[in-house]
């Protein structure tokens, strides 16, 4: 396999364990493009620029010294060589994230170090996020749109991380109305296949996704 997959979605669709199981099964890369913009918000943070601000915040996403593993066994995102896998899903970033990933210079520095990523991908990609099919990668050779009802989204963040599942549904409701400014978390790509995943496992999303890339 040497293509490309993108794999759109709102939080908590899945996307994230299907991308690394699917990158896995087919020795493909994966890059998780919520990552990078979450190590862009974690790099604003640290630098005590105000995000109003929004010119210093441009400048300190540009300059941070950024590296994404795409390796679906070993992905990590390192700031200043440090490891912040961590510190990426913290409250704090997750508060700030859709503010700062809707100022379109900071999107057109990432969607471009994106396109890098993909291009250097020699045994194929997979790439999660919101705008991948329609932005990032429109050439995709398969286009995947994961959805979820938000109350089952919100169980499974919640089973993921631990936090309690009211607090976790009010953040999915409120970053799902932020990004659907700057993205389309409600809507697929155009050539998307939709697939909602309420009540479906991991191992059946998997084997709709291998039917559809063998299809
Ligand atoms: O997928 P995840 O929840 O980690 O994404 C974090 C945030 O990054 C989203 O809420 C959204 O603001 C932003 N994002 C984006 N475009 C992408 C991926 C993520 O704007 N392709």
């Amino acid at each position: 396999f040497n293509g490309v997959i993108a794999i759109d979605g709102p939080s908590g669709s899945g996307k994230s364990s299907v991308a690394r199981r699917l990158a896995t099964e087919l020795g493909a890369a994966c890059l998780d493009t919520g990552a990078m913009y979450r190590t862009a918000t974690l790099a604003v943070l640290r630098s005590g620029v105000h995000l109003g601000d929004k010119q210093t915040v441009i400048k300190v996403v540009e300059t941070a010294k950024v590296e994404f593993g795409t390796t679906p066994a070993d992905r990590y995102a390192r700031l200043d060589g440090e490891n912040v896998d961590a510190d990426i899903r913290g409250d704090e970033v997750t508060a700030n994230v859709s503010a700062v990933s809707s100022i379109p210079e900071v999107r057109q520095y990432l969607i471009t170090s994106q396109r890098d990523i993909i291009k250097a991908a020699e045994n194929g990609i997979v790439v999660e996020g919101r705008d991948i099919g329609e932005v990032v990668a429109p050439d995709a050779d398969l286009k995947v749109y994961l959805t979820a009802d938000p109350a089952e989204r919100a169980r499974r963040r919640s089973t993921q991380n631990g936090a309690n599942l009211a607090a976790t549904a009010a953040d999915i409701k409120r970053r799902d109305t932020a990004d659907a400014k700057t993205t389309r978390p409600h809507d697929a790509a155009p050539g998307a296949v939709v697939l909602d995943t309420t009540h479906l496992d991991l191992d059946q999303v998997i084997t709709a996704l291998h039917e559809l890339i063998t299809r």
